[in-house]
């Protein structure tokens, strides 16, 4: 059962090395025709990633494990139902899998429910919406730009071409959500839903603030944690779990725990909730990423996971005032999660510019909208940073010290990309990835 991409891709070249030609590698059910075309795309993705430092606020490194988990035999089966409630017979081990994950998602988090099924965080989105609110049905989330997320109700998803959405941001000032205009906004709209959570929003958010401003108006409340989840199983970043209606959230950010999505609620909308699931939006359970989450669940509950999220957030924080100390401005002037924002503006280039400039020296980050920002949004004024990955690639606060020193100096144009790839190859090499390393808290 080898299924990390490396073997994948190795397994591909051996057979080349060796003569195998696609008539001869056909055996059973056709599973080793050498595919060179695509053994050379993942290959080449393999070498980039590990050759480049991930600072994208959505990605992560997952562990071998995990990978293995899904790449595992398990895809064979076609299951449909919740665990005693399928439409197939032979699934008692598929039942205890899920039910596992089950469990251990409601001991982790401390929630009533858990649906597991979702296959991705979107998904787990729509399942939320399609069990509490009708078409037509108003719903109070973040403005992209001041870091929502697409499928909270924005014109270009379906859940805006579903649902009515208004959107709340955060204060010009602060940078922070502003509360008071999310009350009033309350009291106005009348909304059956509030959204909270975001994919740039580098704050901690009161949840049990949103709670009373919904509990004032007769809403409900839906947490995303889809970037956080991972700190908050940690312990490092507030829980919402207690306060909101429905929590959803993905598996591959900051949980490291591979694809997939998960809802959690309380204990009144749990049938509502897994009929939205199946059959309201989907059908056969990918039992092998059901399995992953399974075992993220588990690894998430350990001490080595505490400190990974603790060291995440450390990792952050050390990046954002190595770069306000060399002069930058910060959305929100810091951050008490895993990412930040930086505006580029006063160095005088876009943020697609500044994604360009720090890809050249080996960093991947993403150029990123900002509040209040008149720029398009495939140009935006500043990028994303996060630091899921590379914490997980054992880098810690010194190496984000120079990070934000090379990274200002690349878009100050003091410093060419050329340089800063040095560095940034040898911290790859000195730090590989997927090494079974216990103090990196890779499990
Ligand atoms: C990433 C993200 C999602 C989407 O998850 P997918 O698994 O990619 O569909 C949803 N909500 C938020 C806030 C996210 O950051």
């Amino acid at each position: 059962m080898h299924i990390y991409h490396g073997q994948i891709a190795g397994r591909f070249t051996d057979m080349a090395n060796r003569g195998v030609t696609p008539e001869s590698a056909v055996n059973g059910g056709g599973c080793l025709i050498f595919d060179e075309e695509l053994a050379t795309a993942i290959q080449g993705e393999l070498k980039r990633s590990e050759g480049m430092l991930s600072f994208v606020a959505s990605e992560n490194h997952a562990s071998k494990t995990t990978i293995e988990i899904q790449g595992s035999m398990l895809t064979d089966r076609a299951i449909e139902g919740y665990p005693g409630r399928r439409y197939f017979p032979g699934c008692e081990w598929i039942d205890k899998i899920e039910t596992l994950a089950i469990r251990r998602a409601i001991d982790l988090f401390g929630a009533d429910h858990a649906n597991v099924q979702p296959h991705s965080g979107t998904n787990a989105n729509l399942a939320v919406y399609l069990a509490c609110l009708n078409p037509g049905d108003t719903m109070l989330a973040m403005d992209l730009s001041h870091g929502g997320h697409l499928s909270h109700g924005t014109k270009v998803s379906i859940t805006g071409k579903m649902y009515r959405r208004v959107a709340y941001g955060v204060d010009r000032q602060t940078e922070t959500i502003d509360y008071d205009n999310i009350a009033e906004l309350a009291e106005k709209e009348r909304p059956k839903l509030i959204v909270a959570g975001g994919s740039a929003y580098p704050r901690f958010i009161d949840f049990k603030r949103l709670r009373s401003i919904a509990d004032s108006v007769g809403a409900l409340l839906h947490v995303d944690m889809a970037h956080f989840a991972g700190l908050v199983a940690g312990g490092a970043y507030p829980s919402p779990v207690p306060h909101a209606h429905f929590t959803t959230f993905t598996l591959y950010k900051t949980m490291r725990g591979g694809r997939g999505g998960v809802v959690l609620c309380q204990e009144p909308f749990a049938a509502a909730v897994d009929k939205a699931v199946f059959p309201g939006l989907q059908s056969a359970v990918l039992v092998p990423f059901v399995a992953a989450k399974a075992y993220a669940f588990k690894v998430a509950a350990t001490d080595e996971f505490k400190a990974y999220a603790r060291q995440t957030i450390a990792n952050a924080q050390a990046l954002a005032s190595g770069l306000m100390a060399r002069g930058a401005r910060l959305v929100s002037n810091g951050t008490d999660s895993h990412l930040l924002l930086l505006d580029v503006t006063q160095f005088g280039i876009t943020g697609a510019e500044a994604e360009q400039a720090l890809y050249d020296g080996g960093i991947v980050c993403n150029r990123n909208r900002l509040p209040f920002d008149t720029s398009p949004a495939g140009v935006g004024s500043g990028v994303r940073f996060g630091t899921s990955a590379v914490t997980s690639r054992g880098l810690r606060e010194d190496h984000m010290n120079d990070v934000a020193g090379l990274a200002f100096d690349v878009l100050a144009k003091v410093c060419p990309p050329e340089k800063m790839r040095e560095r940034v190859a040898a911290i790859c090499r000195e730090y590989p990835l997927r090494v079974d390393r216990q103090d990196a808290g890779l499990l």
